[in-house]
């Protein structure tokens, strides 16, 4: 019978012992208290937990997906206008500034984590969007959610503020958010905060 590493759960001791004997109960040889034979446990690396970081990778390739698909989207959109201007003496009025940037930052905060966001103009959406994923870094549900966002112009001044808000946010869920931005001379987002509900 292999022998197996175990750890003492009173002093932290490290010991083997034969592996039939897991799950029964013998004095530790370092400490002499009684301590059931168990594996010892791995150290765990950091305050993520592992799942979660899994889910805000998806998030942020689920994101990358969405902005390639909605500048797709864009493109096709602008093809079709040209077509249609080339083919008929309509005049097509200039779009406004539709600009995809990515602002991609990560913030921890209160386990929330906020993976990443972006400023995109989806095709036949009214207004910009500042865009991102919302992770719950709790196995709890969070409720009444709410990121914003300070919007900046090109010149990084202040012209306003812009948030989204959820009702729910299941255990380790992600949310993709969708801040409108109003302000026409908005360049770029800055993270101002996220509030929730009090849970009773
Ligand atoms: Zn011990």
């Amino acid at each position: 019978m292999k022998n197996l590493r175990g750890q003492c759960r009173h002093c932290g001791g490290r010991f083997d012992f034969r592996g039939d004997l897991i799950g029964s109960t013998s004095p530790c040889p370092h400490c002499g208290q009684d301590t059931e034979m168990m594996l010892e446990t791995p150290k765990i690396e950091s305050g993520v937990p592992k799942r979660l970081l899994a889910v805000s990778l998806l998030a942020i390739v689920i994101l990358g997906v969405g902005l390639a698909a909605s500048m797709l989207a864009l493109k096709r959109a602008r093809s079709m206008v040209r077509k249609a201007n080339s083919s008929s003496d309509v005049t097509a009025k200039p779009q406004g500034p539709v600009k995809t940037s990515v602002i991609a930052f990560v913030i921890q905060t209160n386990d929330f984590y906020l993976s990443a966001a972006a400023l995109q103009k989806p095709a036949g959406a009214p207004l910009p969007l500042a865009t991102g994923v919302l992770s719950n870094g709790l196995s709890r549900p969070r409720l009444g959610v709410q990121v914003s966002f300070d919007v900046l112009n090109a010149a990084g001044q202040k012209v306003g503020t812009t948030m989204d808000s959820a009702a729910r946010l299941e255990p380790l869920g992600s949310w993709q958010f969708q801040a409108p931005l109003l302000q026409t001379n908005a360049a770029s987002v800055r993270f101002a905060g996220i509030r929730e509900e009090k849970q009773p």
